[in-house]
């Protein structure tokens, strides 16, 4: 039984996002904490958001593969979609897209934003808009996407993408249940993209499912063995994980203070 001082203190934490690191730091009894939200992940309304169709949003075709490709071979009775922001017009890399996305079970959808080697930096506005033209005014469960601070040392491109869909849930044109973030990093340049540890939600694959990820890099979309997508595959994938767009501010605040 519940003492009625822990049921406040649950209280308090329900009507607060459990998935807000503001909150957490906030939680007296990190214990309770833990335990709180390994059942909040199982409650019913989070299973209903799995139910809705998800969405990963990248900035480049493989990208989904590299830092989400195990969640979705994982979860194969969802509904994905797959949106990329770059390279729908590349006539090497696009039909590998498709391949992959099939692979996957998943609807592919391509923009083709200007990727030049030089990443000059795009219009914010023009990003956001080839982002809603291809998923705008659909309702999505989870949408998995780039960090603002991207993944490794550096592509802007990633960055745009993941503000960009930020921007997107705070003027609701994107109806997103929970946004999921990659969380890698790479020491600064320092070594291959992993997984943050203690991120909010880390999937570490089982063999199986990775060498299935690995091989749509290597054979789907015709990667080296020796090129830097293969060798950084992910064998745990990590996500930053926020259920509104003003959590994740509050975590973008925070981190940006931290640096
Ligand atoms: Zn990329």
């Amino acid at each position: 039984m519940m003492s009625s001082k822990m049921s406040r203190i649950h209280r308090r934490i329900l009507f607060k996002n459990p998935f807000c690191p503001e909150n957490s730091r906030r939680a007296k009894n990190r214990n309770f904490y833990k335990m709180y939200w390994i059942r909040n992940i199982q409650s019913k309304p989070q299973r209903a958001e799995f139910k809705k169709e998800c969405a990963v949003i990248v900035a480049h075709p493989d990208d989904e593969s590299l830092w989400a490709g195990g969640v979705m071979l994982m979860n194969r009775r969802r509904r994905w979609k797959i949106v990329t922001v770059c390279r729908g017009g590349d006539p090497d890399r696009a039909p590998r897209f498709y391949r992959a996305a099939e692979r996957y079970g998943a609807v592919g959808i391509m923009a083709d934003l200007d990727d030049g080697p030089r990443q000059a930096p795009l219009n914010p506005f023009a990003v956001e808009q080839a982002i809603v033209s291809l998923v705008g005014g659909g309702e999505y469960g989870c949408v998995y996407t780039h960090s603002p601070f991207g993944e490794y040392t550096r592509h802007r491109r990633h960055e745009e993408t993941g503000k960009a869909v930020l921007a997107l849930w705070e003027q609701q044109a994107l109806r997103i249940g929970q946004l999921w973030v990659f969380a890698y990093e790479d020491d600064g340049g320092g070594g291959l993209p992993r997984a943050v540890r203690n991120a909010h939600k880390e999937l570490a694959l089982p063999e199986n499912v990775w060498r299935q990820k690995r091989a749509i890099i290597t054979d789907t979309y015709g990667f080296a063995e020796d090129s830097f997508e293969a060798r950084a595959t992910p064998r745990a994938e990590a996500f930053w994980v926020f259920d509104t767009p003003e959590c994740m501010r509050a975590w973008m605040n925070r981190k940006s203070r931290q640096a």
